[in-house]
């Protein structure tokens, strides 16, 4: 999911509707906006698709105002459909407001069934409305109050974005777990998932919200609250690897220079001898340019990637997922034919992808293909919003190294080492690995254990 707001700005939606495309890669399958017009009014279109497809010419035009927050979505099973698309609207007699979030609340089903308990009924399944609620539910005279106390009841990754009609509330998990950054734009401000996101709409970049720290933007400036004292800088790994942006700054570490500097430890850790080094586009790249500079081998576009096809890791079924995988990527066998290739990746998640890539480049004359993963094994899930799948699923949860080497049809298999994926942030965090090592950084809860 990818969330942005701006504060202050005339026509605002304008501006979210360009900045969103720019974060178009952190979700595809839904859009949406919502504004606050000069008479305080709440105006709102969302959609399934693209953001292209949910703002068709000129609907944007109908939501008026100088405030407003939108986000772009992907799915899990349990989460999809357009109830689901985010922001989420809601009408109290203390005043309207909307609510997005990216990210996941691992103790949702125990706040639900709290909730549940004391009559509420639920109209989607999203942690905005179970936060909604949970504001709702403290009747502090202040918003700000109900809305710190709101986020000491909820545990994970998250990234919030609450709107009334004349202030933004951006809050982000205690854990540092997902990325939100605030900017200017003339005399207003813009905060959201990725900084990506502000240069197509004029904004400059100011900071990134801290830990447990909420930002309200209004008429009065910038205020910063804590609603925790526990705070770390446990960056999801997988941002840095996969999910964010190239051009993105998280939490003071470029993303291309991280990915780059991954990919040169890589070839330390994991060398061969090859003819070239081939990225698996877009995200790996930057990896595979690091992995390059290190070994001398020289890097080469051998795979070329069909645009305008969706992310195929954001899917959420598996059959759209594999058709996805075919349809998006071709080799250039004039770049591969009787060489031998190095086939750098940033991840492998459930290995259909890797096996499929694997057997075109064969297919296409490479006389050996040697895949290296800027990454570690991912042998365990993500609880925190990130849709990796069960940890059946996982090609590395139950095989060996040489097993996984197997299932791929590689020539060799070798991964990055969390040591060397901790390094890559130049030291400036310590990020989760938790679906590498096992070790999460929040406590977990067992839904299973709970009655109804
Ligand atoms: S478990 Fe993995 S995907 Fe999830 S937040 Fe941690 S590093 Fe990111």
């Amino acid at each position: 999911m990818g969330v942005l707001g701006v504060y202050g700005v005339k026509n605002a939606s304008t501006y979210l509707y360009y900045g969103l495309h720019n974060i178009q890669h952190r979700g595809q399958e839904g859009a949406g906006i919502v504004t606050f017009d000069e008479q305080g009014q709440p105006c709102r279109h969302r959609g399934l698709g693209l953001l292209s497809e949910v703002f068709t010419d000129g609907n944007v035009l109908g939501l008026e105002g100088s405030i407003g927050i939108g986000s772009v979505k992907y799915a899990n099973v349990r989460k999809g459909g357009l109830d689901n698309v985010d922001p989420i609207l809601f009408y109290q007699t203390k005043g309207d407001f909307a609510v997005a979030c990216d990210g996941n609340f691992i103790n949702a089903r125990q706040i639900e069934m709290l909730l549940e308990k004391r009559g509420i009924i639920f109209q989607t399944a999203t942690d905005s409305e179970i936060f909604a609620h949970l504001i709702k539910k403290n009747n502090g005279e202040d918003r700000i109050v109900n809305i710190l106390k709101a986020l000491n009841m909820i545990e994970g990754g998250f990234s919030i974005l609450v709107m009334t009609k004349n202030r933004i509330y951006a809050c982000r998990d205690k854990y540092g777990i997902k990325p939100l950054v605030i900017g200017t734009l003339g005399d207003g401000y813009v905060v959201g998932s990725e900084s990506c996101a502000f240069g197509i709409m004029g904004a400059k970049f100011l900071r990134d919200v801290e830990p447990g720290e909420v930002v309200t933007l209004d008429a009065h400036g910038l205020r910063s609250n804590r609603y925790s004292q526990f705070q770390k800088h446990r960056m999801c790994a997988m941002e840095y690897i996969y999910y964010a942006r190239p051009d993105s700054n998280i939490d003071g570490c470029n993303v291309h220079l991280y990915r780059e500097e991954a990919g040169r430890r890589l070839y330390r850790e994991c060398p061969v001898e090859a003819d070239i080094v081939v990225g698996v586009p877009e995200s790996s790249l930057s990896a595979a340019m690091g992995y390059s500079q290190e070994s001398g081998i020289p890097y080469e576009m051998g795979l070329i990637k069909h645009k305008y096809v969706g992310r195929t890791f954001i899917e959420p079924i598996q059959e759209v997922r594999e058709l996805g995988v075919k349809m998006k990527l071709s080799p250039v066998e004039d770049i591969v034919r009787g060489r031998r290739i190095v086939l750098v990746d940033d991840s492998i998640v459930r290995g259909t992808t890797s096996l499929k890539i694997v057997r075109m480049l064969r297919e296409a004359g490479a006389t050996e293909v040697h895949v290296r993963i800027a990454s570690p094994m991912m042998r365990f899930p993500c609880y925190y919003g990130v849709d990796t799948s069960t940890k059946e699923e996982l090609l590395c949860s139950s095989r060996s190294l040489e097993q996984a080497r197997e299932a791929i049809g590689a020539d060799s298999l070798g991964y990055l080492s969390p040591e060397s994926t901790r390094a890559s942030c130049f030291g400036c965090a310590d990020p989760c690995q938790a679906c590498f090592t096992g070790e999460y950084p929040t406590v977990l809860y067992n839904d299973d254990a709970i009655n109804d």
